[in-house]
């Protein structure tokens, strides 16, 4: 990435690569840092440099802050599946004249023993799941609703942040944890609930191969939804 010539950079984060990122470029005293998170996390890790909350009010209000604070390198760091913020990136940078790096993580690849059907959308993910799997959810609460109406299927369902309410499940049980760290874990975990499906989404990234690598060791199917295909609409 170059960063030469650039003294102030916002980089677009919540992520962990975004996080690492301000930690690097925090280091050098030339700079001025802003990482921006979106709020939606209760508790999120602490990060090096300055830190701004909230959406900053579409293509425009990125625009007029990129320009307020002057800043003169903008990088995504989001997460694959944050569509928008990306795409109002590309068209903020624009209108502000300013240089616009992008950090992707590659999505994962599907290695041999591993039995993977790729699906384009969450709603196609609910559709493939048979009657009576034992499916374990990796998704957050925002991502479960094209799920609900399958009372056919027993779902375990993993999640960050407590939902607010009970989920309308008719078969589930709730996990409020973070990832697992390692594939014995993982393992463990899958068996002890006897699991056919895993669904999750192709964020690519370390965090997340623990659970793939439980589900290649057990012979559980994953429905992986795939990430989606950016179309940005010039003005
Ligand atoms: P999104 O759908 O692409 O963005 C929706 C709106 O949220 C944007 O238009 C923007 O509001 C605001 N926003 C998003 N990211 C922002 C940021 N870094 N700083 C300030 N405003 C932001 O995004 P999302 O999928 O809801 O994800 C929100 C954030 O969570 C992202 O920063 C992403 O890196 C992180 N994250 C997302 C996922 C995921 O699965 N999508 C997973 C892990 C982390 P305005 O239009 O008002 O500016």
């Amino acid at each position: 990435m170059r960063i030469d010539a650039a003294k102030t950079i916002l980089i677009l984060g919540g992520t962990a690569e975004a996080s690492v990122l301000a930690g690097d470029l925090s280091k050098k005293p030339e700079l001025r840092v802003i990482t921006s998170l979106a709020g939606r996390t209760s508790s999120p890790l602490a990060i090096a440099g300055e830190v701004r909350k909230g959406g900053f009010g579409g293509v425009e209000g990125l625009a007029s802050y990129l320009a307020a604070e002057k800043i003169d390198l903008l990088i995504d760091a989001t997460h694959p599946f944050a569509s928008q913020i990306s795409a109002n990136a590309v068209k903020a940078a624009r209108l502000a004249s300013i240089r616009l790096e992008q950090i992707e993580r590659p999505p994962w690849q599907a290695q041999n023993n591993d039995n993977w059907q790729s699906v384009p959308s969450l709603e196609v993910a609910a559709m493939a799941l048979p009657v009576g799997a034992r499916t374990f959810l990796a998704l957050g609460r925002q991502h479960l609703e094209a799920f609900f109406g399958r009372d056919d299927v027993h779902f375990v369902v993993r999640m960050v942040d407590p939902p607010k309410n009970p989920l309308p499940f008719k078969q589930y049980e709730l996990m409020v944890a973070h990832a697992g760290k390692d594939e014995t874990s993982e393992t463990a975990l899958f068996k002890s609930h006897d699991l056919t499906h895993l669904v999750c989404r192709n964020s690519g990234g370390k965090r997340g191969l623990a659970k793939l690598a439980a589900a290649r060791i057990l012979g559980i199917q994953v429905i992986m939804i795939e990430r989606p295909v950016a179309v940005i609409i010039a003005d």
